[in-house]
């Protein structure tokens, strides 16, 4: 288990020294090498594709909503030159669940590194080097009514905290998949960041197999192992060691959207409740909620007449 480090949740914050990290890519398969920079209050979370020809503006993909290219099989941004990085959600995730405000992150190729499918190595990776906390405060997620998505039958809704509650964040997430190994699961966390961290940092991503062989036709998930992912067949589960932790598919599921959300570069302070969330959904609330920013801070900026 992690240990918590007792800074302000309102505070802006960086890595207090470089990080690097190698690992593979999901989708490639090939080697990634990743440099994660401190960044001064103001820069948020950027990711440069080291890899790329170009001015450092044209290699440079801000973590913002509104840069969302795809959502099929992770998140991907994509910038007004063409420059995307994929796989962003888990570190995203990671970097929520610190408190990481800015952070430059060099990534030698098109992917975040898969890692073990989880936060946990990129957590482990912040904590080594710890945070550097600063005076700047930061706005949170916090819409004044409800704000619902909803896409097929999945929807997902965040709204105030209850009038009282004492969380700094809600997150009551629902999946129902037709699989026998999962079938419905439901968490409900009630607390801030750490409390996120304690129940679903270490949930691994999830697959069935017969996913992962049609994707290999596509030439895709080349780099998808029982090392990065919890894989199913018709018997269950095919990794040895089963589990993480008891309902960890639906515990992913809330890592996903806790990474997804991140993209707004703030920290939670609502509640949300998910029936069947996934990247594409997760993206759309995530860009109905800066809308719903944009619109108080004009409301707020506005001169009465
Ligand atoms: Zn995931």
């Amino acid at each position: 288990m992690f240990d918590i480090p007792a800074n302000d949740q309102s505070a802006a914050a960086t890595v207090r020294d470089t990080i690097s990290m190698q690992g593979i890519g999901l989708h490639t398969g090939a080697m990634v090498e990743m440099v994660i920079d401190p960044a001064a209050p103001g820069e948020g979370i950027r990711f440069v594709r080291a890899d790329f020809e170009g001015s450092l503006e044209a290699r440079t993909i801000a973590a913002d909503p509104a840069l969302v290219t795809k959502t099929q099989l992770g998140t991907v941004l994509t910038n007004a030159s063409g420059a995307a990085i994929s796989t962003v959600e888990h570190l995203m995730a990671a970097f929520a669940m610190r408190g990481i405000t800015e952070a430059t992150v060099f990534v030698s190729g098109p992917e975040v590194p898969i890692l073990d499918g989880s936060s946990k190595d990129f957590i482990e990776a912040i904590d080594a080097v710890g945070l550097r906390v600063f005076a700047h405060t930061i706005d949170k997620v916090a819409p004044t009514h409800a704000v619902t998505v909803t896409l097929g039958d999945c929807w997902i809704t965040a709204e105030p905290l209850p009038e009282g509650s004492a969380a700094e964040v809600i997150l009551d997430v629902t999946i129902d998949f037709d699989h026998h190994a999962i079938g419905q699961q439901r968490v409900v966390i009630e607390g801030d960041r750490d409390t996120i961290l304690a129940e679903v940092a270490e949930a691994r991503t999830f697959t069935e197999l017969r996913h992962v062989e049609a994707l290999r036709e596509m030439g895709l998930a080349r780099g998808g192992s029982l090392e990065n992912a919890v894989v199913l067949d018709k018997n269950g589960i095919m990794n040895p060691d089963g589990l993480r932790m008891e309902r960890e598919f639906v515990r992913h599921k809330a890592l996903d959207l806790v990474g997804d959300l991140y993209l707004l570069g703030m920290p939670l302070g609502c509640k949300l409740t998910a029936y069947k969330p996934g990247h594409t959904i997760n993206t759309m609330l995530a860009t109905a909620l800066a809308d719903v920013a944009d619109q108080h801070q004009a409301a707020s900026l506005s001169v009465p007449a």
